[in-house]
């Protein structure tokens, strides 16, 4: 018998592999990544297989099929930026997928009933089974019998007793589990998704409301989000100025010759970014901004290059004026 899970990589998911593993059932990890969440890097796989002996099977980037959902979310969003319910039918919409293709008769998640508002309350969970057409298939190891029994149990696939009845936030029964396994370094709670994150949030939605109606944000755009202070400085137009050294690096790879790329003259400084169109009409009130970043009093000149390239001299902008542009 083969199944799918869902692993975040956190403790819940892990346990959930680990609870039909032991039944005797071949499980195949998924783990899925967007731009918001998730780790693709080798080193966050081999870690899962070293220290908890959960070996993935697949790292599937659903980033392209998720930012639609941005946009207009069936089910709405949650307190940020975070549309989980139609976040949770994309990932298990895909698991069905790799389920059917491996050959794997069901699908295991670490869910735990209650344990966040939004997409963990028992009528949620039925509306995503049913809307990813896992009727029966989708089995939550961690609070499987509190819920109704799935195909899995009532076949005899797994065995329901040995299945456990966790709900609500509380992590008491998961770290007896985790001691159970000799799990010395117990995993964090799911790493965490940038869409819950109210700041991320914001920048994101100025994001949105300034793109053509209808218009995904590009994937540059995504990785953008992620860096630096953001200014509005007109509908079209953003700057990004970077905080540290390593911004400042990651901000320069992202900029490409439809920008204007403001870095420092002789003296070490942010990196400012602006992007949009026509950027060059708001070249001097950028490099003000960026100035007001700079140590001393200036006037600081700035390189800029891209449709256009120059230097400009500018002073900083009084700090009560900075304000007025940031995206808080
Ligand atoms: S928190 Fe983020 S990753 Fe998790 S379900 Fe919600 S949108 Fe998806």
């Amino acid at each position: 018998m083969k199944a799918v899970a869902l692993i975040s990589g956190g403790l819940d998911s892990l346990l959930a592999v680990k609870l039909v593993e032991e039944q005797g059932v071949e499980v195949l990890p998924l783990h899925m990544v967007t731009s918001f969440t998730g780790r693709k890097d080798p080193a966050f796989v081999r870690d899962l297989e070293r220290l908890y002996g959960v070996k993935v099977h697949r790292v599937v980037d659903l980033t392209r099929e998720f930012l639609p959902l941005l946009l207009d979310p069936p089910h709405g969003f949650g307190k940020n930026m975070n549309p989980c319910i139609d976040c949770k039918i994309l990932f298990l919409r895909k698991a069905r997928e790799i389920m059917e293709e491996e050959g794997a008769s069901f699908v295991i998640t670490g869910e735990v009933l209650g344990q966040r508002p939004m997409s963990q309350r028992s009528p949620i969970l039925r509306l995503i089974e049913r809307e990813t057409e896992l009727d029966g298939l989708l089995l939550r190891p961690l609070s499987a019998r509190l819920l109704p029994p799935t195909i899995p149990e009532k076949e005899g696939w797994v065995d329901r007793e040995r299945l456990e009845a966790i709900q609500g936030r509380g992590r008491k029964r998961q770290l007896e589990l985790a001691k159970k396994y000799g799990w010395e370094k117990i995993p964090s709670p799911a790493g965490g998704c940038l869409l819950t994150d109210p700041a991320f949030s914001r920048r994101l939605k100025d994001l949105l409301d300034h793109l053509p109606s209808g218009e995904l944000p590009s994937l540059r755009d995504m990785d953008l989000l992620q860096v630096g202070r953001h200014f509005r400085l007109s509908p079209g137009v953003k700057l990004v100025v970077g905080r540290k050294e390593g911004e400042n690096a990651v901000i320069q790879s992202l900029a490409t010759s439809r920008d204007l790329l403001l870095m420092p003259r002789g003296f070490s400084g942010p990196t400012g970014l602006l992007v949009g169109d026509e950027p060059q009409g708001e070249l001097r009130m950028a490099a003000s901004l960026l100035a007001r970043y700079c140590k001393g009093s200036g006037p600081f000149t700035f390189l800029y290059r891209g449709r256009n390239a120059g230097e400009i001299e500018v002073s900083p902008l009084p700090p009560e004026e900075v304000d007025k542009w940031l995206i808080i």
